[in-house]
């Protein structure tokens, strides 16, 4: 038998094409493995009763010589954000608890028409406010490399399935650091997307300016072919954009700059240590390493934290208790909506509609709102101005965490810490460039060894440097 532990989707691919393995063979595979470890570890919401006939009729296509390409009988996970049509998708919240989605997301169109197979969708935080899927209504997503450990968030079961080796490759969504936190965490690849690549028609919103669905793969290889597979202009999506011709890079690409004052600030010895062997490997396979100095990205979490709640304030307004999921029925219609509401949100949600509510009404809005907004263009200026002119470097780079994998509770009563877990990753999404996690090695906890990851950010629409970069340290 075809040893099928942890599967990129090349090697896979490689399988289903020489006929080692069939599609249906490979889910059986998954399948056995969710259910021996599931129930412990908490990963998947729901394992879709109909994968096996999806991964038969890839295997009907592959025996008749058509296959559809790379990603045909491919078993992969979604977020349980992501719209399938027929399918439950709850954004791990009790209010949508049985929604049931009526139409196919873009990306899982994209992806239906490449023949993957979609085993189930993943535990992450509820409406994906979080960095430990602690806030998720059906329980925390444990890590499986230390079961007393987060898997990082919100897309944690996204990326601890890979892990646990439950799925070849998975989707996530990133308005933070959603795909790259967990990531790093779980030790595997999370990229996060430009701005606009890959269309959100059928992601439920958290902070529309901000999200991006985004691949969790075991290679950069593999996050490159799901890229592909996802990205492009969408009809459905206003901020979907067609990519401009790519220029060529100064000094060949090979200059990286690291914002140093940013870097060594808060950070344990040993990930500041991990992050600068990165910094070694990089320097031996040619590429130039020079300091940077980005005045503005100290405020990007700050920012970060005014406008992604007025977002979510605004965006999950229409959960009502009537157009969606849950209702409890109240003395009158105002009743409806703050019992449906007060039940079917939890705390972490609440907060932040509470806050987004506050920092968008009258009075503060200037005070809050806007000046976030004023200083999101300081940032995007500080990005633009290293991206450009004659000394520009393609690409920056930082740790994507400050630590490994925090201890399951140790932050859960102290949003502040918790929020900090995105100190690296929310400029990516302030200014809307693409950004990858890369394993980057592990360090020591309580004589676990846990993997970290390391980021690298680009211009708008340079995922290609993010691939190259990536592919020459993996
Ligand atoms: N951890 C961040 C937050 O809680 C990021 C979430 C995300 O990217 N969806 O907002």
């Amino acid at each position: 038998m075809t040893d099928l532990k942890k599967l990129t989707i090349e090697k896979a691919h490689e399988l289903l094409v020489n006929k080692e393995v069939t599609s249906l063979e490979l889910t059986e595979y998954y399948l056995a493995n969710i259910e021996k470890l599931n129930k412990d570890l908490n990963i998947y919401i729901e394992v879709f009763e109909d994968c096996k006939t999806q991964a038969m009729e890839a295997d009907k296509r592959i025996a008749e010589g058509k296959m559809l390409g790379v990603l045909d009988g491919i078993p992969l996970a979604l977020k349980d954000n992501i719209l399938i049509d027929g399918k439950i998708a709850s954004a791990g919240s009790n209010i949508l608890k049985n929604y049931r989605a009526t139409y196919d997301s873009t990306v899982i169109k994209k992806l239906k028409e490449a023949g993957a197979v979609f085993l189930g969708r993943t535990n992450m935080d509820e409406f994906a406010m979080g960095s430990s899927t602690e806030n998720s209504a059906y329980g925390v997503a444990k890590n499986p490399i230390d079961k007393s450990r987060v898997s990082g968030g919100s897309s944690g079961g996204s990326a601890a399935a890979i892990a646990a080796d439950m799925a070849v490759a998975t989707l996530g969504s990133d308005t933070g650091g959603s795909v790259r936190q967990p990531a790093s965490l779980c030790g595997i690849v999370g990229l996060k997307t430009t701005y606009g690549s890959v269309s959100r028609h059928g992601l439920i919103a958290m902070g529309s300016s901000l999200d991006q669905i985004g691949p969790l793969t075991r290679s950069v290889e593999d996050a490159e072919i799901l890229f592909n597979a996802i990205k492009g202009y969408d009809a459905m999506d206003s901020t979907s954009v067609e990519y401009p011709a790519l220029i060529d890079l100064p000094a060949g690409g090979k200059r990286i700059g690291i914002p140093r004052g940013f870097v060594g600030e808060g950070i344990a010895a040993d990930v500041l240590k991990n992050f600068n062997d990165t910094v070694e490997k990089l320097k031996s396979k040619g590429y130039e390493i020079v300091d940077i100095d980005l005045p503005n990205i100290k405020y990007s979490l700050p920012v970060y934290y005014v406008i992604m709640p007025a977002e979510v304030s605004t965006n999950l307004a229409r959960m009502d208790g009537v157009r969606f999921g849950l209702h409890v029925d109240g003395a009158n219609l105002f009743e409806d909506y703050s019992k449906s509401r007060g039940i079917g949100f939890g705390r972490e949600v609440r907060r932040r509609i509470l806050l987004g509510a506050y920092v968008l009404s009258a009075g503060y809005y200037d005070a809050y709102y806007k000046k976030a907004m004023d200083v999101r263009e300081l940032i995007r200026g500080d990005f633009a101005r290293v991206f450009s002119g004659p000394d520009r470097v393609s690409a920056v780079i930082t740790p994507t965490t400050l630590s490994p994998a925090f201890k399951i509770g140790e932050k859960t009563t102290d949003p502040l810490a918790m929020y900090l877990e995105d100190i690296f990753t929310v400029s990516a999404n302030v200014v809307g460039i693409p950004a990858i996690s890369i394993p980057s090695g592990f360090v020591e906890r309580d004589e676990v060894s846990l993997p970290l990851g390391f980021q690298i950010m680009a211009p708008h629409f340079r995922e290609d440097i993010l691939f190259k970069i990536g592919k020459d340290v993996s």
